[in-house]
């Protein structure tokens, strides 16, 4: 028989020196966020999309007022009743934590969920995103959200890539965070895992032979998006079954990475997705 989860304590916070207030100020550090296995997601919106997914909530801090909204109130109940520790805060609290002038009213921590490529199920799959290296944390939350607006099945991170729990990164998946599936793998694993993928791993690179506008994609299938800074690898484009090219038509060299990989996406799910 399982425990049942006892509701969470409600305390009020005014301190921003508070030990608990310094904590959740310190997830704003990848060190701290790979130690605790927690991070941070802000806005009432972000914390009641990751309870209604069941992400697993810490610790739910709300500005002074807000528990007399009825869907603040609501959502504070929700976490409490799964054991969470619900934090009144006044304002200068709220603004240590989110460090900005105006602070979102709601802030929530959550423990973090990272998959492994087991969960890339071919069976299922429509597209995974692939990125190699992705270095900048708006350009993963905003490949994240698109991924989530076009269907795609998860975006699968590899190598050394920046942390997509990122205060930046959770911030630009505008709530994709708790609805895309997200997996880590090192490149050498990925390489190995990659000839067992039933699909077609696509590839997009400047020097693509084919426009991505004309093969017929299939699914499951991946699509792999090189580094900002340098493009896919060498190892990785020789796994890709296909090179494709977005047309440059002025003076541009390439494309913004969230941008490309959100034209490319759409193209590969054209005539899938709904009006
Ligand atoms: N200097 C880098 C290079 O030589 O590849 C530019 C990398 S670009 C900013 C980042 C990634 O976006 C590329 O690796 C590729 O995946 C994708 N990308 C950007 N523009 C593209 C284009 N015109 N065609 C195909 N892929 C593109």
């Amino acid at each position: 028989m399982s425990t049942p989860v006892r509701p969470g304590p409600v305390r009020s916070v005014t301190a921003p020196s508070n030990p608990a207030i310094k904590d959740i100020r310190a997830l704003a550090q990848r060190k701290h966020r790979a130690e605790t296995g927690l991070f941070v997601a802000e806005g009432l919106k972000l914390v009641a999309d990751g309870l209604a997914k069941d992400w697993a909530c810490e610790t739910l801090v709300m500005a002074e007022g807000m528990l007399e909204h009825p869907f603040a109130a609501r959502t504070a109940a929700t976490a409490r009743a799964r054991g969470a520790t619900i934090l009144t805060a006044s304002a200068p609290v709220m603004e240590a934590i989110t460090r900005r002038e105006n602070p979102q009213s709601v802030v929530g921590v959550f423990r973090q969920r990272l998959l492994k490529l087991d969960a890339v199920d071919p069976r299922t799959a429509t597209v995974w995103v692939a990125l190699e290296g992705v270095r900048d944390p708006g350009n993963l939350g905003t490949i994240i959200r698109t991924a989530d607006g076009a269907g795609a099945s998860g975006v699968i991170l590899i190598g050394d890539t920046t942390d997509p729990f990122a205060l930046e990164a959770v911030r630009a998946t505008m709530g994709s965070i708790f609805h895309v599936p997200v997996v880590k793998v090192r490149s050498e694993d990925f390489l190995a895992w990659r000839p067992g993928f039933p699909g077609p791993v696509v590839g997009t690179h400047l020097k693509g032979s084919v426009d991505y506008r004309t093969p017929d994609y299939r699914e499951p299938s991946i699509l792999l998006m090189g580094t900002e800074q340098s493009g896919l690898t060498d190892a990785m484009a020789a796994a890709c079954d296909i090179l494709v090219r977005i047309p440059m038509a002025g003076g541009a060299d390439s494309l913004n990475l969230a941008v490309s990989t959100g034209i490319a996406l759409y193209e590969m799910r054209r005539g899938r997705l709904g009006a």
